[in-house]
């Protein structure tokens, strides 16, 4: 999935349940992070207008170099398979509460926020046709979606539904926070139902 959908789509997500600012930042800071493995990235070019952040570009590449490399590299070694690799190693619940402990240790909510926003990149790249493993190496839980990354039908579809959830800055505009809250919920069922192709399980 792209940047800008991972950040539009977790923004809507998010917006009705956020109890801070702070905690939609760190959210959507989750939410784009896991693609530090893609050369691509919003996070790594740092052109993540919303922040605003050569900083976090910066941040990035030092996580990249020092973490994110090392960490592949060593699982590689240990699985004897190519892990440095786009929605390899760090596209996995274990970075996801790594990273998230860290942050905690500053900040409770900070560690919190990143956490769910990481997890619910997993599960948006999850609706992909190339799917995600949420224990990566490990091949024990999983999802495979529909749609192909910025291109075809269900990626069009995606974009048509992005739109449709534009209701929900609006109702909490209006303070109509009930209703952003029940459209929110009923989306993500909807992203299930019309994206999610299956889950696979192996002990
Ligand atoms: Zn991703």
């Amino acid at each position: 999935m792209l940047g800008k959908q991972h950040i539009l789509i977790s923004l809507f997500f998010i917006l009705p349940f956020a109890p801070s600012s702070i905690f939609i930042v760190f959210f959507l800071i989750g939410s784009i992070f896991p693609d530090i493995d893609s050369d691509n990235s919003y996070v790594l070019q740092g052109n993540v207008k919303l922040f605003k952040s050569k900083f976090l570009g910066f941040i990035s590449h030092l996580i990249k170099y020092f973490f994110y490399y090392p960490y592949a590299l060593i699982l590689s070694l240990i699985f004897r398979k190519k892990l440095l690799k786009h929605r390899g190693v760090m596209h996995s619940i274990f970075p996801a509460i790594l990273f998230s402990l860290l942050l905690s240790l500053i900040n409770h909510v900070f560690g919190i926020a990143f956490l769910l926003g990481y997890l619910f990149h997993l599960f948006e790249d999850g609706l992909t046709k190339s799917g995600v493993c949420l224990f990566n190496p490990f091949k024990f839980l999983c999802m495979y979606g529909k749609i192909k990354t910025g291109e075809g039908f269900y990626n069009l579809i995606l974009n048509i539904l992005c739109c449709f959830m534009l209701v929900i800055p609006i109702f909490l505009f209006y303070k109509l926070l009930f209703l952003a809250r029940i459209v929110s919920f009923l989306m993500f069922l909807v992203f299930n139902i019309v994206f999610l192709k299956n889950i696979k399980i192996r002990i």
